[in-house]
């Protein structure tokens, strides 16, 4: 199944979408709430999920604005130097333990929002990566349960200020960026999905300039065990976002480097997911 959380008067709603048209799930049963974090919440199976869906109208996807996912995830980690290609292209050691850093939840949009390109720097990058919705909570998991806490997948735009990142060894800044981080617009449960969402084609680009083009078989960490080692030092619960790390061709590495511009849309597309795009947009200092 798959979902969109967008933005009705008022508030947010969570529609579940059927090809081109959704339904707004929100409206049929309150008790779900705005967003998916409500409707994990709510106990209720796909299966109920679905049967709600039957009393509700269709709107055509494209009429919706999409917002978060989950509005404010108690934990978003990102994995960094996920695959291989990516870790050489930037001159890093292939790392023996899963990097990890942490986004706050100011520097995330959803799809469709403008990606702000900072007043103080020129090297905004995108970066493509599968996002783990966790939908169970759980502590000390092991990869063999893991994927049993994973609601679903969506598409994450890691975007990143590559100097303010390696201004030091902590990565904290250039990675938080207010508006950079976009996520969305969809989430599929992870029964439409292969098994850990190995084998899908990820891709980013700008326009027909395709800038990443990988699978997510090449991750070096699988979602089961990035799962596992997360939870070994946080527990995790339902809401809480894993981004997966990004394949090479990141805008850094290339020659001369290729940095986002103010009127570029991104687009980072997953098989079986969709399309995440965003609007560049300069930062306006006040
Ligand atoms: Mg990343």
């Amino acid at each position: 199944m798959k979902f969109l959380v967008g933005q009705i008067p008022g508030g947010t709603a969570v529609f579940l979408v059927s090809g081109d048209s959704a339904i707004n799930l929100t409206e049929q049963d309150s008790s779900l709430g705005p967003d998916l974090l409500g409707v994990m919440t709510s106990g209720k199976t796909l299966d109920e999920l679905q049967d709600i869906s039957t009393r509700g109208r269709s709107v055509p996807v494209a009429s919706l604005k999409p917002a978060l996912p989950i509005a404010s995830p108690g934990m978003t980690i990102c994995l960094g130097l996920n695959y291989v290609d990516h870790v050489k292209e930037g001159g890093y050691e292939i790392p023996k333990y899963p990097v990890f850093f942490m986004r706050t939840q100011r520097s995330l949009m959803p799809a469709g929002a403008p990606m702000m390109r900072p007043a103080c720097s020129e090297q905004l990058d995108y970066e493509a990566e599968l996002m783990v919705v966790i939908g169970k909570a759980g502590k000390h998991i092991t990869p063999e349960e893991a994927l049993n806490h994973v609601f679903g997948y969506t598409i994450f735009n890691d975007g990143s200020v590559r100097d303010f990142q390696r201004k030091s060894h902590q990565w904290t800044s250039g990675k938080n960026f207010d508006a950079t981080g976009a996520i969305g617009p969809f989430v599929v449960s992870r029964d439409a999905l292969p098994e850990g969402a190995a084998g899908l084609k990820i891709e980013s680009r700008v326009g027909d300039e395709i800038l990443q083009s990988a699978t997510t078989s090449d991750m070096m960490w699988s979602v089961a065990s990035t799962i596992s080692a997360v939870s070994e030092f946080a527990a995790l619960c339902p809401g809480d976002l894993i981004a997966m790390g990004t394949p090479p061709g990141v805008g850094h590495a290339k020659i001369p480097p290729r940095w986002l511009r103010d009127g570029e849309t991104i687009e980072v597309e997953i098989e079986g997911i969709g399309i995440c795009a965003n609007p560049v947009v300069n930062e306006v200092k006040l």
